[in-house]
């Protein structure tokens, strides 16, 4: 069942969505080359507790962080560790998920450590069509609509700029749980799947690669990987749905 939240619960939502928003922040602008993803984890979580908030992802099926972060041809759900430093020209995703009085907010975003001058042109191109196709599909999410115009809006957007959408992983509800219904591909048919409806909160999230749509799990049983060895990024925005239009509850 698709849950619709009232105006109060909104509320609640964007207040969370917003602890999420000044995490993200504080995570992309610690990050620089000779940094693990540990030293990350730590930013994150301190960012968490200050804001008092707890995080939706440690001990989330067993995942043992409170930040998700992905280098290079790690798609998602990369564990943070000491021993993966950054370097110069490297990309990394950040995604992080809280709690806050019960109600969820998820983002993630993707940045270049240190300086980006010396990146292919198609790095950059990688991120920007990433993140177009998640405008592209929040703009989809308005009364009236279909949850498959979302999809086809973010498929459209990442295939014209010559990139992959991955299938395996997908957007979702978020309200009380992290993960409720719907699931939001991030590949679809136009007019397809259930109506949207006002008071809808929706995690978008594509996840595109470089090259191939192929991914494989690491034996650590989270990380994802591209198949083929190539670069993914990963853009995320929970979203409300109201009579106004798409109110982006992880973005002031
Ligand atoms: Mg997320
Ligand atoms: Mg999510």
């Amino acid at each position: 069942m698709i849950v619709a939240r009232t105006a109060a619960e909104l509320q609640r939502l964007r207040r969370s969505g917003l602890v999420v928003h000044r995490v993200l922040q504080e995570v992309a602008q610690a990050v620089r080359p000779g940094l693990s993803t540990w030293d990350l984890e730590e930013v994150a979580d301190q960012a968490i507790r200050s804001q008092g908030a707890t995080s939706a992802f440690r001990g989330y099926r067993g995942f043992p962080c409170v930040l998700c972060a992905s280098v290079n041809d790690e798609v998602v759900h990369g564990i943070p560790a000491r021993k993966r430093v950054l370097k110069d020209g490297d990309i990394v995703s950040l995604d992080c998920g809280v709690v806050l009085d019960g109600y969820y907010g998820d983002a993630a975003t993707t940045v270049v450590v240190g300086d980006a001058a010396g990146l292919p042109e198609a790095v950059g191109k990688l991120l920007t069509a990433t993140q177009a196709s998640l405008a592209a599909g929040i703009e989809c999410a308005r009364p009236g609509g279909y949850l498959g115009d979302i999809s086809h809006a973010v498929q459209t957007q990442v295939e014209a700029a010559g990139f992959s959408v991955v299938r395996e992983f997908v957007g979702h509800g978020i309200g009380t749980h992290l993960h409720e219904e719907p699931q939001i591909p991030n590949f679809g048919t136009r007019g397809a799947g259930q109506r949207i409806r006002e008071g809808m909160v929706l995690a978008i999230e594509p996840m595109v690669n470089e090259k191939g749509a192929g991914v494989r799990v690491l034996s650590d049983g989270w990380t994802a990987v591209t198949a083929d060895g190539g670069r993914s990024a990963h853009f995320e925005h929970t979203v409300a749905v109201t009579k106004d239009g798409p109110w982006i509850l992880t973005q002031p």
